[in-house]
């Protein structure tokens, strides 16, 4: 049995490893994984009640639909239910996106180094992926729109940009929108949304009335603290979501993660408070990085990518052994850098006191 031609030679996608792994073959006690940009600080204490009152549905088929969690997102962004797209994380969504899209011939034009996915799902519709180099870390949006032809299907920005965590400015998005030919759509996977704190971030929603090409990504996964129950989505105009829905699995989000999602949703507090301790222990790793001359991309999620200046493996073994484990830059094409999710406070402290200390 043969898997078709574009599937030759892909991997599947290769996580951190996981903390139990790591214990047992360094025999630590402590491991703390600093590596996937998941939230710390868990997620809201209402999450917990509802997880339990949702076990007793558990033979129950989801509702395909996440008819609740759909009124609560609209309402929240002002949008209508109908443009909006849920996914077993964003991750899906980019899935459905490419495998309602793409074709074999088509191409999409993106950054480099970005999130891997796009490229992923891509590859495997048969798509070609034309990268375009960031530069000092950031798109660059002329020459992606250089990059654009007859073939192109999907642009993906994004925005702030994974692993850097640089952004795109409003100014250069809206410039960059308004010259892209309307039959291809232009992606903002906006998986650190809340994280940002710059006033020139772009505010997407309020374009979707405009651009009928666009589509936003969010997710729970990163500030709502919910990564392991697996809930993204799309918003996009409803021509589009109800052209691509039928991409998407029957019961593709589960009941225990949309009603954890709607909890997590209506407790804003919670994520305002991770939000501002982000950007406290942000200003810890680029204390340091200036006291020790690293270079280090400013970063508006909650992830820094620092250039130790030596090869990100070396470092990236010389934390594990200390029970962190982070990303390895050589995997993200910035071969001497490691990029490190902010962990709490006390986690912080100890992994920048083994930094401090590296040789
Ligand atoms: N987009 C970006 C930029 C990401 O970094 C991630 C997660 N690493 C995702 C999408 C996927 O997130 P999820 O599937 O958990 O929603």
């Amino acid at each position: 049995m043969k898997v078709k031609q574009s599937m030759v030679g892909l991997v599947p996608y290769q996580p951190g490893k996981p903390i139990e792994e790591v214990k047992r073959e360094l025999g630590l006690e402590e491991v703390v994984k600093l590596a996937s940009n998941e939230n710390p600080y868990g997620y809201s204490p209402k999450v917990r009640q509802v997880i339990q009152e949702s076990l007793e549905d558990l033979a129950i088929y989801p509702d395909g639909y996440a008819r609740e969690l759909r009124e609560k997102v609209s309402r929240k962004l002002g949008v209508k239910e109908t443009e909006l797209l849920f996914g077993n994380g964003s991750d899906e969504v980019i899935l459905i996106l490419c495998r309602s899209i793409l074709s074999k011939g088509d191409n999409i034009v993106t950054a480099t180094p970005t999130f891997p996915q796009y490229r992923h799902n891509a590859v495997i519709e048969g798509a070609l992926v034309k990268e375009v180099p960031l530069v000092n870390g950031v798109h660059d949006l002329d020459r992606m729109l250089e990059a654009i032809d007859e073939n192109t299907k999907i642009v993906f920005v994004c925005n702030p940009n994974n692993p850097t965590g640089t952004y795109v400015s409003e100014k250069e998005f809206l410039d960059f929108l308004k010259q892209v030919p309307e039959h291809l759509l232009v992606v903002s996977d906006e998986a650190y949304y809340e994280y940002v704190s710059t006033d020139d971030y772009p505010e997407t929603i309020p374009l979707l009335k405009d651009y009928p090409n666009l589509m936003i990504l969010r997710t729970f996964s990163k500030a709502y603290g919910l990564a392991a129950l697996r809930v993204g989505y799309g918003v996009a105009n409803e021509e589009l979501i109800k052209a691509i829905d039928p991409g998407r699995e029957p019961f593709n989000t589960n009941t225990l993660a949309q009603r954890a999602a709607v909890e997590a949703l209506a407790d804003q507090e919670f994520v305002q408070t991770c939000f501002e301790k982000n950007r406290t222990e942000m200003a810890r790793f680029e204390k340091f990085c200036e006291e020790f001359g690293y270079d280090y991309y400013p970063s508006q999620a909650n992830f820094i990518l620092m250039d130790l200046k030596k090869p990100g493996g070396e470092v990236f073994q010389k934390l594990l052994a200390k029970g962190f484990i982070t990303r390895n830059g050589e995997a993200l094409g910035f071969p001497s850098s490691v990029r490190i999710t902010l962990g709490t406070e006390e986690q912080n402290q100890r992994i920048i006191n083994v930094l401090s200390k590296l040789e």
